[in-house]
């Protein structure tokens, strides 16, 4: 007990990322006190390893190809290559700015942070390890666990950290590889294949699966192939990797997926149910201990920033006796390559009526040089309610949930098309892929007699 004090709140929390830090401020702002224990950087991995400085990447590759194009505009600005360190500089600023911006949202909600590696002695009693070795025990009323996810390795081959790299690694690269071989076809490993190719290594994608982006639908597979392609990056498909790609590549990135940060939690004392893929809960985010709740990427099921702080929101209330849950029933979905590709609800198009509207006819695609892309709405045949929807072009990301708004209110698409949209803007092609849907697009030629 040497070193050990002790204290007493209503909610703890354990983790500081997108789940935990909106856990966090939800209890706070409905009065309760609130600890929050995280044992890395605040932000967790959406801002410090994830989302923010890889679409950071993104942006500067499509910047690098932009660069490019100035000269149409008139532009004539002379590029003088891509300083990579500086890039990165710029990166880590951002994510300072951003983690900062969380940190002084915490402190404004009283939430006292602390830095340390939880773990449980006994349900809704929790040891908190700190990085000078004193130790602080916590007895809390409610427990939020939101601890997260890792990267997850392939058997066999171990990670490294030198030539066998994961995306945490990637993302710290001080320069860019002279060839990398990506072993994993999923959203992480496409978008990295994307950017490390333009900024000019020898990207090599490889899936053990019989196509790139397995779980989506064969359209976004095939159109992000044909962008990657068109890189230059060497995309297998199926199989195992040959043993050749492995020795020849400077580095590999194993992008293959994610698993629960479960293992050090000591979850058994905690009276808290798990396996392998995650932990249990029930659909209130409530584990197997009635005062303990979970949410984020720890319970093994979307790995996406904005589930986690959707469920992190409703464990927050809930720990605080509301009876909420999470809709799943329409998560919109981005892949990013040299356009973005995003899609929500419904993709089968049997049964469907389908409107479509290509963005070679949109004002701003054109005032952009951004041509490539569709919007494509899919509604009921009989009762014309909106059931699913593509984007694919610059901005989708933006744009795809109108779509799931739509979708999540049972929205016609004479809903949507009585809306005025803004002109000139990439949004006009959701307008128009809903006019089409009735086969009453006043941009599209009609079709030829037969
Ligand atoms: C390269 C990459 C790109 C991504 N891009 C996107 C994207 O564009 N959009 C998107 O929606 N999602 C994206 N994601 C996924 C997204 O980052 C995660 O789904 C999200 O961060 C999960 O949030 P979380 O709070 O559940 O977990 P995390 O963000 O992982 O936070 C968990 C925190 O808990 C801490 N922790 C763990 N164990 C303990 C312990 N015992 N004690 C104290 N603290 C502990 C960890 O240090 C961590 O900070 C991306 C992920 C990666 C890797």
């Amino acid at each position: 007990m040497e070193n050990t004090t002790t204290k007493k709140t209503d909610v703890l929390v354990i983790g500081g990322g997108s789940a935990g830090y909106s856990a966090a401020i939800r209890a706070a702002q409905m009065g309760a006190g609130v600890v929050l224990i995280e044992k890395d950087k605040i932000g967790g991995t959406c801002l410090n390893y994830g989302c923010v400085p890889s679409k950071f990447l993104w942006h500067s590759a499509k910047l690098l190809k932009e660069a490019k194009k100035m000269v149409e505009y008139g532009l004539n600005i002379e590029l003088k290559g891509f300083d990579f360190p500086k890039n990165t500089e710029k990166r880590n600023r951002v994510i300072d700015t951003l983690v900062r911006g969380i940190r002084s949202v915490l402190d404004s909600w009283g939430i006292e942070t602390i830095k340390g590696s939880a773990r449980f002695l006994a349900p809704k009693q929790i040891e908190v390890a700190k990085d000078d070795g004193s130790k602080i025990r916590i007895d809390a009323s409610k427990v939020i666990i939101a601890a997260g996810s890792s990267p997850r390795g392939v058997p066999g081959l171990e990670i490294d950290h030198k030539k066998f790299i994961d995306s945490t690694d990637a993302l710290s690269l001080k320069e860019i590889p002279k060839s990398l071989l990506i072993i994993g076809g999923g959203s992480i490993g496409v978008e990295f294949a994307y950017y490390f190719s333009v900024f000019g290594a020898r990207v090599t994608l490889f899936e053990c699966e019989k196509c790139i982006l397995p779980r989506e639908d064969n359209e976004f597979s095939s159109e992000i192939k044909k962008m990657l392609e068109f890189e230059g990056v060497k995309v297998f498909e199926g199989g195992d990797v040959p043993g050749t790609l492995l020795e020849q590549a400077e580095l590999v990135l194993v992008a293959i997926g994610r698993k629960p940060n479960i293992e050090s939690l000591g979850l058994k004392a905690g009276g808290i149910e798990f396996s392998k893929a995650g932990i249990k809960t029930d659909a209130f985010l409530k584990t197997t201990e009635p005062d303990t709740f979970a949410c984020g990427d720890v319970l093994g099921k979307w790995n996406l920033a904005y589930t986690a702080q959707a469920e992190g929101v409703c464990a927050g209330e809930n720990a605080l006796g509301k009876k909420n849950t999470v809709d799943y029933s329409c998560i919109p979905k981005v892949y990013f390559s040299d356009t973005m590709l995003a899609s929500t609800g419904a993709c089968a198009e049997e049964g469907a009526s389908v409107g479509r509207y290509t963005m070679m006819a949109n004002s701003v695609a054109h005032i952009r040089g951004e041509k490539k892309g569709f919007v494509k709405i899919l509604s009921d045949n009989y009762t014309g309610r909106i059931i699913g929807g593509k984007i694919v072009g610059s901005n989708a990301s933006d744009m795809i949930s109108q779509l799931s708004a739509a979708i999540k209110n049972k929205l016609c698409v004479s809903d949507l098309t009585r809306e005025l949209f803004f002109h000139p803007s990439l949004s006009e092609a959701i307008f128009e892929a809903g006019e089409d849907n009735h086969k009453k697009c006043v941009h599209t030629p009609r079709e030829k007699l037969k």
